[in-house]
Protein backbone atom coordinates (compact mmCIF):
# COMPACT_ATOMS: atom_id res chain seq x y z
CA UNK A 1 0.00 0.00 0.00
CA UNK A 2 1.05 3.75 -1.05
CA UNK A 3 2.73 5.43 2.33
CA UNK A 4 1.36 8.97 2.32
CA UNK A 5 3.21 11.02 4.96
CA UNK A 6 0.89 12.96 7.19
CA UNK A 7 2.37 16.52 8.06
CA UNK A 8 0.89 16.77 12.06
CA UNK A 9 2.60 13.32 11.91
CA UNK A 10 5.92 14.04 10.63
CA UNK A 11 6.99 16.10 13.40
CA UNK A 12 7.01 15.72 17.14
CA UNK A 13 6.23 19.06 18.00
CA UNK A 14 6.46 19.78 21.85
CA UNK A 15 10.26 18.34 21.78
CA UNK A 16 10.47 20.91 18.59
CA UNK A 17 9.14 23.57 20.92
CA UNK A 18 11.48 22.83 22.70
CA UNK A 19 14.41 23.26 21.38
CA UNK A 20 13.00 26.15 18.88
CA UNK A 21 11.18 27.73 21.74
CA UNK A 22 8.27 30.10 19.84
CA UNK A 23 7.51 33.40 21.04
CA UNK A 24 6.34 34.80 23.74
CA UNK A 25 8.42 31.39 25.28
CA UNK A 26 11.33 32.60 23.04
CA UNK A 27 11.58 36.10 24.85
CA UNK A 28 12.46 34.23 28.12
CA UNK A 29 14.18 31.64 27.52
CA UNK A 30 16.94 31.01 24.63
CA UNK A 31 17.04 34.88 23.50
CA UNK A 32 18.10 35.70 27.04
CA UNK A 33 20.91 32.85 27.64
CA UNK A 34 24.07 34.41 28.45
CA UNK A 35 27.24 33.46 25.61
CA UNK A 36 28.53 30.78 27.49
CA UNK A 37 25.20 28.81 27.41
CA UNK A 38 24.17 30.05 23.79
CA UNK A 39 27.86 28.33 22.61
CA UNK A 40 26.86 25.14 24.11
CA UNK A 41 24.31 24.69 22.17
CA UNK A 42 25.58 26.36 19.05
CA UNK A 43 28.06 23.36 19.43
CA UNK A 44 26.06 20.69 19.99
CA UNK A 45 23.51 21.78 16.87
CA UNK A 46 26.54 22.55 14.69
CA UNK A 47 27.84 18.78 14.94
CA UNK A 48 24.89 17.22 14.21
CA UNK A 49 24.46 19.85 11.33
CA UNK A 50 27.86 18.85 10.13
CA UNK A 51 27.14 14.57 10.40
CA UNK A 52 24.05 15.49 8.31
CA UNK A 53 25.74 17.45 5.46
CA UNK A 54 27.94 14.64 5.22
CA UNK A 55 25.14 12.68 4.05
CA UNK A 56 24.50 14.73 0.84
CA UNK A 57 26.02 14.59 -2.02
CA UNK A 58 27.04 18.76 -2.66
CA UNK A 59 29.24 18.56 0.73
CA UNK A 60 30.56 15.78 0.10
CA UNK A 61 31.98 16.89 -3.69
CA UNK A 62 32.41 19.95 -2.70
CA UNK A 63 34.53 19.01 0.84
CA UNK A 64 36.31 16.13 -0.71
CA UNK A 65 37.84 18.81 -3.44
CA UNK A 66 39.01 20.35 -0.45
CA UNK A 67 40.77 17.45 1.43
CA UNK A 68 38.49 17.43 3.94
CA UNK A 69 37.49 14.61 5.93
CA UNK A 70 34.53 13.46 8.04
CA UNK A 71 35.89 14.21 11.63
CA UNK A 72 38.19 17.03 10.54
CA UNK A 73 35.83 19.29 12.67
CA UNK A 74 35.08 18.77 15.79
CA UNK A 75 33.88 22.26 17.30
CA UNK A 76 32.70 25.46 15.89
CA UNK A 77 36.10 26.57 16.40
CA UNK A 78 37.09 24.93 13.16
CA UNK A 79 34.09 26.73 11.36
CA UNK A 80 36.53 29.42 9.90
CA UNK A 81 38.57 25.64 7.92
CA UNK A 82 35.68 24.75 6.23
CA UNK A 83 35.45 25.93 2.40
CA UNK A 84 32.66 28.65 1.87
CA UNK A 85 30.38 28.30 -1.16
CA UNK A 86 28.03 30.65 -3.16
CA UNK A 87 25.11 30.90 -5.23
CA UNK A 88 27.19 29.69 -8.37
CA UNK A 89 27.93 26.58 -6.47
CA UNK A 90 24.38 25.78 -5.82
CA UNK A 91 23.54 26.86 -10.01
CA UNK A 92 26.10 24.40 -10.80
CA UNK A 93 24.78 21.64 -8.83
CA UNK A 94 21.36 22.56 -10.46
CA UNK A 95 22.60 22.27 -13.42
CA UNK A 96 24.45 18.47 -12.95
CA UNK A 97 21.79 16.91 -10.89
CA UNK A 98 18.12 18.09 -12.55
CA UNK A 99 15.83 19.45 -11.28
CA UNK A 100 16.45 20.02 -7.64
CA UNK A 101 20.48 19.75 -7.38
CA UNK A 102 22.36 17.48 -4.82
CA UNK A 103 22.82 19.51 -2.25
CA UNK A 104 19.06 18.68 -0.79
CA UNK A 105 20.20 15.19 0.84
CA UNK A 106 16.93 13.60 -0.63
CA UNK A 107 16.79 11.08 -2.79
CA UNK A 108 12.92 9.98 -3.67
CA UNK A 109 14.18 6.51 -5.41
CA UNK A 110 15.00 5.30 -1.52
CA UNK A 111 13.39 7.87 1.03
CA UNK A 112 10.64 7.30 3.23
CA UNK A 113 7.94 9.78 1.67
CA UNK A 114 7.90 12.74 4.29
CA UNK A 115 5.49 16.24 3.28
CA UNK A 116 7.57 18.53 0.90
CA UNK A 117 6.84 22.20 -0.14
CA UNK A 118 8.60 24.00 -3.27
CA UNK A 119 9.29 27.91 -3.09
CA UNK A 120 12.56 29.45 -5.03
CA UNK A 121 14.89 33.06 -5.11
CA UNK A 122 13.31 36.01 -6.16
CA UNK A 123 15.25 35.83 -9.48
CA UNK A 124 14.48 38.54 -11.23
CA UNK A 125 16.18 37.03 -14.76
CA UNK A 126 16.17 33.65 -15.83
CA UNK A 127 14.60 30.51 -14.27
CA UNK A 128 14.32 30.76 -10.41
CA UNK A 129 16.30 28.41 -8.24
CA UNK A 130 14.00 25.85 -7.16
CA UNK A 131 14.27 24.73 -3.15
CA UNK A 132 12.19 22.17 -0.93
CA UNK A 133 11.77 22.03 2.73
CA UNK A 134 11.26 19.42 4.97
CA UNK A 135 8.50 19.82 7.76
CA UNK A 136 11.56 20.79 10.23
CA UNK A 137 12.85 22.83 8.11
CA UNK A 138 9.83 25.09 7.62
CA UNK A 139 8.59 24.71 11.19
CA UNK A 140 11.70 26.38 12.18
CA UNK A 141 11.20 29.03 9.46
CA UNK A 142 7.72 29.72 11.06
CA UNK A 143 8.55 29.71 14.53
CA UNK A 144 11.12 32.52 13.96
CA UNK A 145 9.21 34.27 11.96
CA UNK A 146 6.48 34.23 15.13
CA UNK A 147 9.61 35.32 17.15
CA UNK A 148 10.49 38.29 14.71
CA UNK A 149 6.81 39.65 14.89
CA UNK A 150 6.86 39.34 18.64
CA UNK A 151 9.71 41.09 19.00
CA UNK A 152 8.27 43.66 16.59
CA UNK A 153 5.11 44.39 18.45
CA UNK A 154 2.70 41.98 16.87
CA UNK A 155 0.07 40.54 19.10
CA UNK A 156 -3.10 38.13 18.67
CA UNK A 157 -6.14 39.38 16.37
CA UNK A 158 -3.26 41.86 14.86
CA UNK A 159 -4.21 42.48 10.95
CA UNK A 160 -0.92 42.07 9.06
CA UNK A 161 -0.87 42.71 5.29
CA UNK A 162 1.29 41.42 3.37
CA UNK A 163 2.28 42.76 0.42
CA UNK A 164 5.32 40.64 -0.92
CA UNK A 165 4.31 38.77 -4.52
CA UNK A 166 2.42 35.35 -3.82
CA UNK A 167 4.15 32.64 -6.02
CA UNK A 168 7.11 30.77 -6.57
CA UNK A 169 9.16 33.16 -4.46
CA UNK A 170 9.41 32.48 -0.80
CA UNK A 171 8.64 35.69 1.02
CA UNK A 172 4.83 36.08 1.26
CA UNK A 173 3.72 32.36 1.15
CA UNK A 174 6.53 31.75 4.35
CA UNK A 175 4.65 34.89 5.94
CA UNK A 176 1.38 34.00 5.88
CA UNK A 177 2.66 30.30 7.66
CA UNK A 178 4.38 32.54 10.78
CA UNK A 179 1.94 34.59 11.01
CA UNK A 180 -0.79 32.17 11.04
CA UNK A 181 0.73 29.26 13.14
CA UNK A 182 3.00 31.42 15.22
CA UNK A 183 1.70 34.89 16.59
CA UNK A 184 -2.01 35.25 16.53
CA UNK A 185 -2.39 37.32 14.39
CA UNK A 186 -4.33 37.72 10.71
CA UNK A 187 -2.30 37.59 7.79
CA UNK A 188 -4.03 39.62 5.05
CA UNK A 189 -2.85 38.43 1.57
CA UNK A 190 -3.22 41.04 -0.95
CA UNK A 191 0.45 40.32 -2.30
CA UNK A 192 2.21 43.01 -4.72
CA UNK A 193 0.93 45.46 -7.41
CA UNK A 194 0.31 42.79 -9.61
CA UNK A 195 -2.10 41.09 -6.94
CA UNK A 196 -3.55 43.85 -5.92
CA UNK A 197 -3.91 47.20 -7.24
CA UNK A 198 -1.97 49.79 -5.16
CA UNK A 199 -5.29 51.44 -4.69
CA UNK A 200 -7.20 48.34 -3.80
CA UNK A 201 -4.32 47.60 -1.61
CA UNK A 202 -5.32 50.62 0.41
CA UNK A 203 -9.10 50.36 0.49
CA UNK A 204 -8.79 46.90 2.08
CA UNK A 205 -6.25 48.39 4.58
CA UNK A 206 -8.96 51.25 5.58
CA UNK A 207 -11.75 48.60 5.72
CA UNK A 208 -10.23 45.74 7.50
CA UNK A 209 -8.18 47.93 9.76
CA UNK A 210 -4.66 46.82 8.93
CA UNK A 211 -2.06 47.14 11.91
CA UNK A 212 0.70 46.25 10.45
CA UNK A 213 2.54 45.91 6.88
CA UNK A 214 4.74 43.56 5.43
CA UNK A 215 6.97 44.59 2.54
CA UNK A 216 9.76 45.79 0.75
CA UNK A 217 10.11 49.97 1.77
CA UNK A 218 9.49 50.96 -1.92
CA UNK A 219 6.62 49.44 -2.54
CA UNK A 220 5.26 50.83 1.21
CA UNK A 221 6.95 54.06 0.05
CA UNK A 222 4.89 53.70 -3.05
CA UNK A 223 1.72 53.10 -1.80
CA UNK A 224 1.81 55.91 1.02
CA UNK A 225 2.99 58.28 -2.03
CA UNK A 226 -0.53 57.12 -4.00
CA UNK A 227 -2.37 57.53 -0.89
CA UNK A 228 -1.41 61.21 0.15
CA UNK A 229 -0.90 62.79 -3.08
CA UNK A 230 -3.21 60.72 -5.17
CA UNK A 231 -5.76 60.06 -3.18
CA UNK A 232 -5.26 62.89 -1.10
CA UNK A 233 -5.17 60.73 2.33
CA UNK A 234 -3.34 60.73 5.38
CA UNK A 235 -1.60 57.49 5.82
CA UNK A 236 -1.16 58.33 9.22
CA UNK A 237 -4.58 58.30 10.18
CA UNK A 238 -4.92 54.40 9.50
CA UNK A 239 -3.33 53.59 12.95
CA UNK A 240 -0.55 51.04 11.17
CA UNK A 241 2.16 50.32 13.94
CA UNK A 242 4.50 49.24 12.53
CA UNK A 243 6.45 48.29 8.85
CA UNK A 244 7.91 45.05 8.87
CA UNK A 245 10.77 45.03 6.00
CA UNK A 246 14.01 44.25 5.06
CA UNK A 247 15.23 47.84 5.18
CA UNK A 248 18.22 47.48 3.31
CA UNK A 249 19.92 51.11 2.66
CA UNK A 250 15.96 52.69 2.67
CA UNK A 251 15.61 55.70 4.62
CA UNK A 252 13.69 54.38 7.72
CA UNK A 253 12.94 58.25 8.71
CA UNK A 254 11.25 59.25 6.02
CA UNK A 255 9.56 56.07 5.72
CA UNK A 256 8.05 56.10 9.66
CA UNK A 257 7.28 59.66 8.64
CA UNK A 258 5.14 58.58 5.71
CA UNK A 259 3.10 56.03 7.55
CA UNK A 260 3.51 57.42 10.86
CA UNK A 261 4.26 53.69 12.54
CA UNK A 262 7.74 51.94 13.48
CA UNK A 263 10.12 50.56 10.95
CA UNK A 264 11.55 47.14 11.49
CA UNK A 265 14.30 45.61 9.80
CA UNK A 266 14.77 41.86 9.25
CA UNK A 267 17.08 39.91 7.35
CA UNK A 268 15.73 36.86 5.84
CA UNK A 269 16.02 34.66 2.84
CA UNK A 270 14.71 31.86 0.57
CA UNK A 271 17.20 29.43 1.66
CA UNK A 272 16.64 30.18 5.89
CA UNK A 273 13.39 32.19 6.34
CA UNK A 274 14.48 35.13 8.91
CA UNK A 275 17.83 34.86 10.09
CA UNK A 276 18.20 38.16 12.47
CA UNK A 277 15.36 40.77 13.63
CA UNK A 278 14.91 44.13 14.93
CA UNK A 279 13.75 44.63 18.70
CA UNK A 280 11.57 47.23 18.99
CA UNK A 281 14.89 49.20 20.08
CA UNK A 282 15.75 49.62 16.14
CA UNK A 283 19.52 48.53 17.18
CA UNK A 284 20.23 46.43 14.79
CA UNK A 285 19.02 42.82 14.03
CA UNK A 286 19.46 40.05 16.32
CA UNK A 287 20.75 37.16 15.00
CA UNK A 288 18.18 33.67 16.04
CA UNK A 289 21.45 32.40 17.48
CA UNK A 290 19.74 29.08 18.39
CA UNK A 291 19.30 28.83 14.49
CA UNK A 292 21.84 30.18 12.93
CA UNK A 293 25.67 31.20 13.55
CA UNK A 294 26.53 34.04 10.84
CA UNK A 295 30.08 35.26 10.10
CA UNK A 296 30.78 38.70 8.68
CA UNK A 297 34.27 38.62 6.85
CA UNK A 298 36.35 40.38 4.31
CA UNK A 299 34.72 39.90 0.83
CA UNK A 300 38.26 39.36 -0.40
CA UNK A 301 40.72 37.89 2.53
CA UNK A 302 37.64 35.78 4.23
CA UNK A 303 39.08 36.90 7.51
CA UNK A 304 36.69 37.57 9.86
CA UNK A 305 35.61 41.80 10.91
CA UNK A 306 35.01 43.46 14.01
CA UNK A 307 32.22 45.88 15.06
CA UNK A 308 31.38 48.39 12.05
CA UNK A 309 33.12 46.67 9.71
CA UNK A 310 32.01 46.20 6.15
CA UNK A 311 31.71 42.54 4.88
CA UNK A 312 29.98 39.67 3.59
CA UNK A 313 27.81 37.53 5.45
CA UNK A 314 28.47 33.61 5.90
CA UNK A 315 25.46 31.58 6.93
CA UNK A 316 25.79 28.36 8.81
CA UNK A 317 22.72 26.98 9.91
CA UNK A 318 21.94 24.99 12.58
CA UNK A 319 18.41 23.36 12.06
CA UNK A 320 17.91 22.17 8.36
CA UNK A 321 16.89 18.93 7.39
CA UNK A 322 17.14 19.32 3.59
CA UNK A 323 20.09 21.57 2.43
CA UNK A 324 21.46 22.41 5.22
CA UNK A 325 24.25 25.75 5.03
CA UNK A 326 27.42 25.35 5.57
CA UNK A 327 29.32 28.65 5.64
CA UNK A 328 27.33 29.79 2.70
CA UNK A 329 28.26 33.08 1.46
CA UNK A 330 25.59 34.71 1.09
CA UNK A 331 27.22 38.32 -0.53
CA UNK A 332 24.96 40.30 1.01
CA UNK A 333 26.95 42.89 2.68
CA UNK A 334 26.74 43.96 6.47
CA UNK A 335 28.52 44.70 9.72
CA UNK A 336 28.42 44.18 13.26
CA UNK A 337 26.72 46.50 14.96
CA UNK A 338 28.58 47.44 18.44
CA UNK A 339 27.10 48.23 21.79
CA UNK A 340 24.37 46.39 23.72
CA UNK A 341 20.69 46.51 23.62
CA UNK A 342 18.87 47.75 26.04
CA UNK A 343 16.30 44.74 25.47
CA UNK A 344 18.85 43.14 27.29
CA UNK A 345 19.34 39.77 24.58
CA UNK A 346 23.03 39.08 23.87
CA UNK A 347 22.27 37.53 20.93
CA UNK A 348 25.10 39.58 18.19
CA UNK A 349 22.94 41.78 15.99
CA UNK A 350 24.03 43.05 12.44
CA UNK A 351 23.69 46.80 10.85
CA UNK A 352 21.07 46.98 7.78
CA UNK A 353 22.49 44.84 4.35
CA UNK A 354 24.30 47.46 2.26
CA UNK A 355 24.13 45.56 -0.34
CA UNK A 356 24.72 42.73 -2.18
CA UNK A 357 28.65 41.90 -2.96
CA UNK A 358 27.62 40.60 -7.35
CA UNK A 359 25.72 43.38 -7.30
CA UNK A 360 28.74 45.69 -7.14
CA UNK A 361 29.55 47.82 -10.62
CA UNK A 362 33.39 49.28 -10.67
CA UNK A 363 33.21 51.82 -12.06
CA UNK A 364 36.49 53.94 -13.35
CA UNK A 365 38.53 52.27 -9.77
CA UNK A 366 35.43 52.42 -7.60
CA UNK A 367 33.43 49.81 -6.27
CA UNK A 368 29.50 50.88 -6.52
CA UNK A 369 26.46 49.71 -5.22
CA UNK A 370 22.90 50.66 -6.66
CA UNK A 371 21.48 50.65 -2.90
CA UNK A 372 24.08 53.32 -2.24
CA UNK A 373 23.00 55.38 -4.93
CA UNK A 374 19.06 54.48 -3.62
CA UNK A 375 19.67 55.99 -0.33
CA UNK A 376 20.75 59.19 -1.75
CA UNK A 377 18.25 59.16 -3.94
CA UNK A 378 15.65 58.74 -1.06
CA UNK A 379 17.73 61.91 0.77
CA UNK A 380 15.68 63.95 -1.57
CA UNK A 381 12.30 64.96 -1.37
CA UNK A 382 11.38 66.13 -4.93
CA UNK A 383 11.85 62.51 -5.88
CA UNK A 384 9.52 59.70 -4.70
CA UNK A 385 12.56 57.70 -3.92
CA UNK A 386 12.10 55.23 -7.38
CA UNK A 387 15.56 54.50 -9.13
CA UNK A 388 17.38 52.31 -11.63
CA UNK A 389 20.95 52.42 -12.70
CA UNK A 390 21.69 51.37 -16.06
CA UNK A 391 25.95 51.08 -16.99
CA UNK A 392 27.31 49.83 -20.15
CA UNK A 393 30.23 50.67 -22.35
CA UNK A 394 30.68 53.61 -24.34
CA UNK A 395 33.40 53.48 -26.61
CA UNK A 396 36.09 51.04 -27.80
CA UNK A 397 38.18 51.99 -25.37
CA UNK A 398 36.06 50.21 -22.75
CA UNK A 399 35.15 52.93 -21.14
CA UNK A 400 32.11 52.61 -18.76
CA UNK A 401 29.52 54.99 -17.58
CA UNK A 402 26.66 54.69 -15.52
CA UNK A 403 23.36 56.43 -16.04
CA UNK A 404 21.12 56.68 -12.97
CA UNK A 405 17.29 57.26 -14.07
CA UNK A 406 15.02 58.85 -11.02
CA UNK A 407 11.37 59.39 -11.05
CA UNK A 408 9.97 62.78 -10.04
CA UNK A 409 7.84 63.34 -7.28
CA UNK A 410 5.23 64.84 -9.07
CA UNK A 411 4.84 66.46 -12.80
CA UNK A 412 5.47 70.00 -11.47
CA UNK A 413 9.55 69.06 -10.18
CA UNK A 414 12.12 70.83 -11.56
CA UNK A 415 13.76 67.52 -13.21
CA UNK A 416 16.65 69.97 -14.29
CA UNK A 417 17.38 70.70 -11.03
CA UNK A 418 17.05 67.53 -9.46
CA UNK A 419 19.59 66.04 -12.27
CA UNK A 420 21.91 68.56 -10.96
CA UNK A 421 22.01 68.71 -7.44
CA UNK A 422 21.99 64.47 -7.73
CA UNK A 423 24.96 64.12 -10.06
CA UNK A 424 27.02 66.67 -7.41
CA UNK A 425 25.70 64.45 -4.23
CA UNK A 426 26.73 61.39 -6.17
CA UNK A 427 30.02 62.81 -6.86
CA UNK A 428 30.62 63.76 -4.11
CA UNK A 429 29.14 60.84 -1.94
CA UNK A 430 30.38 58.17 -4.11
CA UNK A 431 33.54 59.84 -6.05
CA UNK A 432 32.65 59.07 -9.47
CA UNK A 433 30.70 61.09 -11.77
CA UNK A 434 27.80 59.46 -12.90
CA UNK A 435 24.88 61.00 -15.11
CA UNK A 436 21.51 61.98 -13.76
CA UNK A 437 18.18 61.48 -15.66
CA UNK A 438 14.98 62.96 -14.11
CA UNK A 439 11.90 61.20 -15.35
CA UNK A 440 8.13 61.15 -14.28
CA UNK A 441 6.69 59.61 -11.34
CA UNK A 442 5.74 55.43 -12.83
CA UNK A 443 7.55 55.82 -15.71
CA UNK A 444 10.87 53.62 -14.44
CA UNK A 445 8.05 50.67 -13.56
CA UNK A 446 8.21 48.77 -16.19
CA UNK A 447 12.40 48.37 -16.01
CA UNK A 448 11.78 48.16 -12.09
CA UNK A 449 9.32 45.76 -11.50
CA UNK A 450 7.87 47.82 -8.55
CA UNK A 451 4.45 46.93 -9.04
CA UNK A 452 4.44 43.54 -10.68
CA UNK A 453 7.41 41.61 -8.17
CA UNK A 454 8.40 42.34 -4.92
CA UNK A 455 12.02 42.12 -5.67
CA UNK A 456 12.87 45.45 -6.93
CA UNK A 457 15.81 45.66 -10.17
CA UNK A 458 17.78 48.64 -9.46
CA UNK A 459 20.70 47.78 -12.04
CA UNK A 460 20.56 46.86 -15.72
CA UNK A 461 24.52 45.77 -16.76
CA UNK A 462 24.27 46.36 -20.12
CA UNK A 463 27.92 45.43 -21.05
CA UNK A 464 29.44 42.48 -22.71
CA UNK A 465 29.42 39.54 -20.72
CA UNK A 466 32.70 37.83 -19.90
ZN1 LIG B 1 17.29 44.12 21.37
Amino acid sequence: MTTIPRYYQSLDFQKLWEKFPPAPEYMDSNYMLSRDALQALQEERFLLQMQRAWEIPFYQRHWGAAGMEPGDIRSLADLSGIPAFAVADLRDALSRNPPWGDFLGLDPETDEPLPLVLQTSGGTTGLPRPMLYAPVDREVMNINTGRRLYMQGVRPFDVIQVVLSLGLSNGGFLAREGIWKYSGAVPVMTGSGAQTPTRRQIEIMQAWKTTHLIGFPAYLRHMGHVMRDELKLDPRELGIRSLIVHLGVDDRASLEALWGGKVYDTYGTNECGSLAAECEQQTGAHVFEDSFVLEIVDKDSGVPLGCGERGVIYQTTLFKHLAPLIRFNSHDISAWAGGTCPCGSIHQRIERIYGRNDNMVKLRGTNIYPEAIGALVTEYPQSNGEYICVVERVDDAGREEMTVFVEALHADVDKAALERDLAVRCKEALGVKLTLRAVAPGELDAMTGLSSTSKTRRLIDKRPQP
